[in-house]
């Protein structure tokens, strides 16, 4: 999590500084290692043909991948893979493939024998291997990853999800931009057919090929005629004006959800007990293994099994406030009590446990340990700008509103005008 701010950071310092230099030009503006591609990027490789006499092929690790099986899906037969395991024994082991992860292989096109392998083990390690005479020769080499700004765009049709889907825009960015608009947008039902979104985010190169997004450094979205702008700025979204745009609580601490199934009352039946209690906070009805977010900055205070709740989570958020999560599938690993947490971390999963009759997450924001109504609470908002640092937010907006606003190249490209220019 700190590393994800740090680079965050980095990033916008790099932006901030160079304006300083010079003013003349988008070119000047953005350093020049930070490329703009305006272009609908799909993350996934094809296969590329590697000069004329070798050709490369890929794979993206999925889950219950294992080298063995891939090796050979390539065409390697069992002696051969037992030979390329036996090179890796001392430098990797092989067992340890990350779900997501790039693998490429570069064969002889005249003999289809593999003459080198690449794995890129994490963001600073490749595993490379090569063939060395009849066998092979391993080892594992550091790598630098190059970020370039990618822009995405989408016209939404039917839902915002199917149309990131069908411009391609990798899930964990959709996921982001639903989180950075949670308080200010309902996804559920406030986007329209022709509605569209743009957004600036991070891409992560190794050598040529896109391994891996980062954040979204900004982001427009185009709702019922009005337009929503989000800019990040030292790990946190304003709009246009300095605004924050999150609460320091979310209403809704889900990104898909289908309904409030149950709202928060005063004197309710129960559902499953049939006695008349107090609903103290609401039910939000959404499917088995949604990821729950932490609704704001805070500590873990409980996590476990409570009664009718079931897998419980409870995180203080300062003297005033706590929240609670209950009726989790499970929770998210390596959370347990005293653990930190920010605001849009996964905590944990929609489940039924304890007394439920359907997939949902029951909600409670608690103040002052009185539970109040999530969808209704005049929570806080985040903190404001600080007014040293409306200058350099000033300089950001006005860098990235150009680059969010420029029709996109694919569009123009259409163009019948395109040619004559
Ligand atoms: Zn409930």
């Amino acid at each position: 999590m700190s590393k994800r701010y740090a680079s965050g950071i980095s990033f916008f310092l790099l932006l901030v500084a160079w304006p300083t230099l010079t003013h003349t030009s988008y070119h000047h503006v953005y350093p020049p290692r930070v490329q703009v591609e305006v272009k609908a990027g799909s993350l996934e490789m094809t296969p590329s043909s590697a000069g004329s006499s070798a050709v490369v092929r890929s794979h993206r690790i999925r889950r219950g991948d294992s080298l063995s099986r891939i090796l050979t899906g390539w065409g390697l037969s069992p002696e051969t893979i037992e030979k390329f395991a036996r090179s890796c024994r001392k430098v990797f082991n092989l067992r340890e493939l990350r779900k997501g992860r790039l693998l490429r292989g570069s064969f002889d096109l005249a003999t289809d024998s593999l003459l080198a392998f690449e794995y890129s083990i994490d963001d600073q390690r490749l595993l490379v291997v090569a063939r060395d005479g009849d066998g092979f020769s391993a080892r594992v080499e550091s790598s630098l990853l190059e970020r370039r700004i990618q822009r995405f765009d989408a016209v939404i049709d039917s839902s915002l999800y199917k149309a990131a889907m069908e411009a391609k825009v990798p899930t964990h960015l959709v996921l982001q931009m639903m989180e950075i608009y949670s308080a200010v947008l309902d996804f559920n039902s406030d986007l329209r057919p022709g509605d569209s979104f743009s957004m600036l985010a991070e891409v992560f190169f190794d050598r040529g090929n896109p391994v891996k997004t980062g954040h979204i450094i900004a982001a427009k979205i185009s709702a019922g005629g009005e337009v929503h702008r989000a800019y990040r700025f030292q790990s946190s979204y304003y709009d246009e004006s300095g605004n924050p745009l999150r609460r320091s609580l979310m209403r809704k601490p889900l990104a898909r959800y289908r309904r409030i199934s149950s709202r928060f009352l005063r004197s309710r039946r129960h559902p499953v007990t049939g006695r008349r209690r107090p609903h103290n906070g609401i039910d939000i009805s959404a499917r088995s293994g949604t990821p729950i977010y932490a609704a704001g900055d805070g500590k873990v205070e409980f996590v476990g099994r409570k009664g009718g709740f079931g897998r419980t989570i409870k995180i203080s958020h300062g003297a005033v406030y706590n929240t609670l999560y209950a009726h989790l599938r499970r929770f998210a690993s390596g959370l347990r009590k005293g653990k930190l947490v920010r605001q849009g971390d996964v905590i944990g999963y929609v489940g039924q446990s304890g007394l439920s009759t359907a997939p949902h997450l029951h909600y409670e924001i608690i103040k002052y340990g009185r539970s109040v109504d999530p969808l209704r609470a005049d929570l806080p908002t985040s903190a404001p700008l600080a007014s040293k640092d409306r200058k350099p937010f000033g300089e950001l907006v006005a860098t990235l509103a150009a680059q969010l606003d420029r029709v996109p190249l694919l569009f123009a490209i259409a163009s019948p005008f395109c040619d004559k220019q």
